[in-house]
């Protein structure tokens, strides 16, 4: 339809920015206007975005999803003032007490460009916990939680026969496990693998299919076994040996950390 955006179904498009992160940013449109899913890094992409929107469709942006609280996901919500912002309650929740240290954090990573200081924390109003459906005037989009994953909010949009995934599924490179939950993780991508439609947009990167997201769910729980015999022989993380690792060792070591986290407790108790 355009050289820009990418119909993957009926009025449901995608726009792949290769800068910054490679990030997809969804647009579907309804009878009623138009809804995004995720916002970009800082408030002049999100208005750079709102043009590209409106080579699509003249209807306004009556909604934003955000799939998680990151800030290369959520950053750019302030400039949808008019839209109603969904997301997972966490994700509420996780932007109201860390976003402005977030914020923080990032001008730190940038503190020559000025766009973001810009920035002001703009969390979703309305939120879900488990499922919600959004009716867009002639057609309806499902969002739904599966578990903890990527972060404790990753949340996914299902319409038709595409679902936007977030960052519970990357293409190409390793997830990123900063905030992860890798143990849980296992189950929640089989979930959505179970759920997903034959279409799946990541948060980063080109499109893929449920069986990819079959094929991610044994790299993960490659993590877990390997760190489930770590924690059994007491092996400290930086001595696991990666053997067979779906991933390079920064994104590996730091994975097997955060699993560590999620069953040493477990492990103890028990
Ligand atoms: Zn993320």
């Amino acid at each position: 339809m355009t050289e820009n955006w990418t119909e993957f179904g009926d009025r449901i498009f995608v726009r792949r920015f290769s800068s910054p992160f490679d990030l997809n940013v969804g647009l579907v449109v309804g009878g009623a206007g138009a809804l995004v899913v995720d916002t970009r890094t800082n408030p002049a992409e999100a208005r750079a975005l709102r043009k590209e929107i409106r080579k699509v469709t003249a209807l306004p942006v009556g909604w934003v999803f955000n799939t998680h609280e990151h800030w290369d996901h959520t950053f750019g919500n302030q400039e949808f003032s008019t839209a109603r912002i969904w997301a997972h309650v966490a994700c509420r929740e996780r932007m109201e007490e860390d976003g402005e240290q977030a914020r923080k954090r990032v001008i730190g990573y940038y503190p020559d460009d000025p766009a973001y200081q810009e920035v002001i924390i703009t969390p979703p109003a309305e939120t879900f916990a488990d499922t919600a459906s959004l009716d867009l005037g002639d057609r309806t989009v499902d969002f739904a939680f599966y578990g903890l994953g990527h972060t404790t909010n990753d949340a996914v949009l299902h319409v038709e026969g595409v679902t936007f995934a977030g960052d519970l599924v990357e293409d190409g490179n390793a997830p990123s496990f900063d905030d992860s939950y890798p143990v849980a993780w296992v189950e929640t991508i089989g979930r959505l693998a179970e759920a997903a439609r034959p279409i799946v947009i990541p948060g980063h990167g080109g499109p893929v299919d449920p069986d990819y997201l079959v094929m991610s769910r044994f790299d993960l729980a490659w993590i877990v076994r390997t760190a489930r015999a770590g924690i059994e022989r007491g092996t400290a993380v930086e001595d696991l040996a990666l053997d067979g690792a779906p991933y390079p060792e920064e994104p590996v070591r730091l994975a097997l950390s955060r699993a560590y986290a999620e069953l040493e407790p477990r492990t103890l108790g028990s």
